[in-house]
């Protein structure tokens, strides 16, 4: 009998809740510490922020089994028709994939937190205040919509088949479920190699120095080699969650809030260069395009606001 791969991250559900009730247990056995350490609050497990997260996980597995049934003929035929390498099976072959598709990962990450209409998926997986390893269940189940399979085609062209291509898309899912922990402090040298518990919890952090930065799947590298590695400081813990906070452990309201309040905007710009920068441009567009209309509208000579720059002169990078 031959295992489908589709079926990975459910085979793993038995060590994900396994790992969550131990992770749960020795949370309940740590003192609580004083008011202004944070840290071991944001990392407790509370029951409407974990059935949420559970409620998503479900949903989302749903919407991918469902994307897959999209996607693998796309891959294939892409694999038959336009594939640049034939590969033989092999360590080899297996070691160039893991490495192509963690690359593509950090691609689809940095992206999904640089362009609305992906961070309207991303969004959900950012929008707990906790972070423990049920937030790494926190998925959005329109990421099919959004696109995620997109941005493994190129794994097609470079000669892997679409059951390579969904097996190493779950594996590198997988490996990312460990990281969602406040209970495992830095590894050492481990941090130059792999995404570790320290540096994703930058990732989930939405302090100044620490937002948008660590996408890491799997390899660190990426993030160091590409200027967007920041390392956990012991004094500034991070603040986990979004800037403008969900403030709801609804599932349906965490995966569509995003998406209304987009076409809210896409609806409401002036012309279909704003509309369409309110889709694709970065997550704070809009609001920095009322700003510059707003300074516009009282002096006529707006000082250091612009719509081309995307660094975000009004606090966070991140709705
Ligand atoms: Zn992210
Ligand atoms: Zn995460």
């Amino acid at each position: 009998m031959q295992f489908d791969a589709q079926w990975l991250l459910l085979a793993l559900a038995p060590v994900f809740l396994a790992c969550i009730a131990w992770e749960a247990w020795h949370l309940s056995r740590t003192p609580p510490r004083n008011a202004l350490d944070g840290a071991t609050d944001s990392a407790r497990y509370a029951w409407p922020d974990t059935l949420c997260n559970a409620a998503l996980a479900l949903m989302h597995q749903g919407a991918d089994k469902l994307a897959w049934l999209v996607a693998v003929p796309v891959y294939a035929y892409v694999y038959r028709h336009f594939r640049l390498v034939s590969w033989q099976p092999g360590l080899t072959a297996w070691s160039a994939l893991f490495v192509a598709q963690d690359l593509l990962y950090y691609v689809f990450h940095r992206a999904s937190h640089r362009v609305r209409w992906l961070w309207a998926a991303h969004v959900v997986h950012h929008s707990s205040e906790r972070l423990n390893l049920s937030t790494a269940f926190r998925q959005s189940l329109m990421y099919p919509v959004a696109g995620m399979w997109v941005f493994w085609i190129p794994l097609a062209m470079l000669g892997f088949t679409p059951t390579q291509i969904v097996a190493i898309v779950l594996i590198n899912l997988a490996f990312q479920f460990f990281v969602h922990t406040q209970v495992i402090g830095k590894l050492g040298w481990l941090e130059y190699v792999i995404n570790t518990p320290s540096m994703h919890r930058v990732h989930h952090a939405r302090n100044a120095r620490y937002i948008d930065r660590n996408y890491a799947g799997v390899l660190a590298i990426w993030d160091r080699l590409f200027g967007s590695y920041v390392e956990e400081d012991t004094r500034d813990a991070p603040d986990y969650g979004i800037v403008k906070p969900l403030a709801s452990c609804n599932p349906l309201k965490a995966t569509f809030h995003e998406w209304l309040a987009m076409a809210r905007d896409f609806a409401r710009m002036p012309d279909w260069r704003a509309r369409l920068a309110a889709l694709f441009a970065p997550p704070d567009w809009c609001e920095r395009h009322d700003a510059l209309r707003l300074a516009t509208a009282m002096s006529g000579a707006p000082q250091g606001v612009s719509e081309n720059n995307t660094e975000g002169e009004f606090g966070s990078r991140n709705t």
